[in-house]
This record gives C-alpha cells, sequence and structure tokens, in this order.
C-alpha cells in the first residue's frame, strides 16, 4: 500500500514545469501524519503480505524536516508493533540536503531522491 503525506505545499523553487500554482503554506500537522500511518498500518496487517511505502512530498517537503522525522519515527515504532514491512523515501529538490539531514534520513531509515530537472529554469522565491 502506498502512503502519500504531503508535508507543506510551499517550495523554496519556482520551476518553470511546476505543477503547483499557488505555493499555499498549508501544512500537514505531525499528529495527522502519524494518524494516517496508524490508519494505513491496519490495512496493511488485514492484508497479510502487503507492505506499507511512504513518500513525504510537498512543494518542497524538507521545509518540513523536523515534522517529517517526528512522523518518520513514530511510523517506524508503529510498524514494528504490527510486524509490517514498512519502506520511506522524500523525493526533494535537495536545496536543504545538508550533512545532518542525509544522517537523520539514513538513521530513520528515509530514502532521499532527488527530483530537480537540471534542463529546465528555475527561480528561486527569495528573488521575486
Ligand atoms: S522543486 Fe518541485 S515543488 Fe518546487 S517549484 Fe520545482 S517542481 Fe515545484
Amino acid at each position: 500500500m502506498d502512503l502519500t503525506l504531503i508535508l507543506t505545499e510551499e517550495c523554496n523553487l519556482r520551476c518553470t514545469y511546476c505543477y503547483q500554482k499557488t505555493f499555499r503554506r498549508n501544512e500537514l500537522p505531525v499528529d495527522v501524519g502519524v494518524a494516517a500511518v496508524r490508519a494505513a498500518l491496519g490495512h496493511v496487517q488485514a492484508h497479510p503480505g502487503t507492505s506499507l511505502a511512504v513518500t513525504y512530498f510537498g512543494g518542497e517537503p524538507l521545509l518540513r524536516a523536523e515534522a517529517m522525522f517526528q512522523i518518520q519515527h513514530a511510523a517506524l515504532e508503529l510498524a514494528r508493533g504490527a510486524g509490517a514491512l514498512l519502506t520511506a523515501k522524500v523525493p526533494t529538490n535537495g536545496l536543504l540536503l545538508t550533512e545532518p539531514i542525509v544522517e537523520r534520513a539514513g538513521e530513520g531509515r528515509l530514502y532521499v531522491n532527488r527530483r530537480q530537472r537540471a534542463d529546465v529554469p528555475v527561480r528561486c522565491p527569495a528573488q521575486e
């Protein structure tokens, strides 16, 4: 089962091809994210042989890195308790990828993949 958690609609880039038109500042509360994981794990438990794949998405999800790590920490605990297999990934434009973030992602068993296209122009909102 796939579960996509949109941590924020905000982004630190303005790619010309972006599907997001508004970049609103709506944010997913940590407790709602954890509740979504709990519900998804209930579904996985009811269907033996399945697993849960969580994607932390945005906007730019690393703008909410702290919330992401909190949810992932709880998700791992819940999955352990449920005896379920959980994988997680965070597609990112990479601008906020620092050594500590990469380390914490590794500790949290979070796969980081950079999704920025190199062939199209981007703008930084700070320069608008
Ligand atoms: S990094 Fe992604 S969300 Fe941000 S502007 Fe570019 S395409 Fe849109």
